[in-house]
């Protein structure tokens, strides 16, 4: 008996961390496939970084769809067909001779096997002024706060496909959309083909930010040239950070993860622990779409089935 500890659960056969697009394809589709699966979502908020978005691109079906318009159905119908969805994030994976998950409750859980799914956070400027204005006037949703800044100057920080996206957001509502990065723009030839015949977006290439500005809200931001180092300032009421994704993976061993924070793991979702699977934004090589994201949760939970068929 283990005194003074939590005891060990071990109601499900799968473990799916993540609700993401990848997570809840996984785990939707492992359930319809007769497997007893729990899926752990350690933010509440469905579908991952997508949650957010007021339109997601390219996906390969006609029609214009929100985060929420893929993620709810797909999070309804998994719970449908027999998932057990748990609102707590996932601390600790360990893989001695039997598979243990620890979650932020402190339950131990011993699966048979375990899909990670916990995608990527966006990543952080990590200046002065990021934190302490965050939610007056740092955002990191143009969907959700972008009719804040109806008529008034905004920067988007960053040149990827996921600025863009967000400065497409804002130029409606907006007077200016500042677009700012250290380098020049690395968006997909749609995106810089619809950003350029904006009237409205103002480029700052080759400028990093050292600052974002203001004592109660955001009242600007400080620029430095990353060529020539010359000081500049520009007054924007908000900023959207969006200088690309960061993993999430630190509740793995070490040994699963490369070096860049991702989980080792081919385009088949094995990894070296042949019962842990990686799919979607977490996994090293993932492609950077949410199609593939869900694919991947799919082609993870048809390998899961093959290994426990072996077994039971
Ligand atoms: C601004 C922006 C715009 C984008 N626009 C598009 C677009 O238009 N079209 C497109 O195809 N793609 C787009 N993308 C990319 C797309 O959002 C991602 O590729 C996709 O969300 C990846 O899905 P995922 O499920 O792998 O990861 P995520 O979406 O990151 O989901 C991971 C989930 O796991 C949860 N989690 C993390 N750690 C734990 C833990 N320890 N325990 C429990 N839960 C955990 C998180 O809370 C999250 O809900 C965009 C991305 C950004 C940033």
């Amino acid at each position: 008996m283990n005194v003074g500890t939590r005891p060990l659960k071990n109601l499900s056969e799968v473990i799916v961390i993540g609700g993401g697009l990848a997570g809840l394809a996984a785990a939707r589709h492992m359930a319809r496939l007769g497997r007893l699966v729990t899926l752990f979502e350690g933010s509440g908020l469905y579908g991952g970084l997508t949650a957010t978005l007021g339109h997601v691109d390219g996906l390969p079906f006609p029609g214009t769809f929100a985060g929420q318009d893929l993620a709810i159905p797909l999070l309804e119908d998994a719970r449908k067909v027999g998932v057990r969805v748990i609102e707590w994030s996932v601390d600790k994976v360990e893989n001695g001779d039997r598979l243990t998950v620890t979650d932020g409750a402190g339950d131990v859980h011993r699966p048979e096997a375990v899909i990670v799914a916990s995608g990527a956070s966006l990543r952080q400027l990590g200046v002065p002024g990021e934190e302490q204005l965050l939610g007056r006037g740092v955002s990191r949703c143009a969907t959700c706060d972008g009719g804040f800044y109806k008529g008034k100057d905004v920067a988007v920080i960053g040149a990827g496909d996921g600025a863009v996206h967000e400065a497409l957001t804002l130029v409606p509502l907006a007077r200016t959309v500042y677009l700012v990065a250290r380098s020049p723009l690395s968006a997909k030839r749609e995106y810089a083909d619809r950003i350029a015949g904006k009237d409205n977006v103002r480029f700052v290439w080759e400028s990093e930010v050292t600052a974002i500005l203001g004592d109660q809200s955001v009242t600007g931001l400080a620029l430095r040239d990353v060529n020539t180092g010359a000081e500049s300032r520009i007054e924007v009421s908000g900023v959207f950070p969006f200088i690309g994704v960061e993993p999430v993976s630190g509740f793995l061993p070490e040994a699963l993860r490369t070096p860049t924070g991702h989980v080792a793991a081919g385009a088949d979702t094995a990894t070296a622990d042949p019962r842990i699977f990686a799919a979607g934004a977490v996994r090293a090589g993932y492609g950077g779409t949410v199609i593939e994201a869900m694919a991947e949760g799919v082609r993870a939970a048809e390998s899961v089935a093959r290994l426990l068929a072996g077994k039971f």
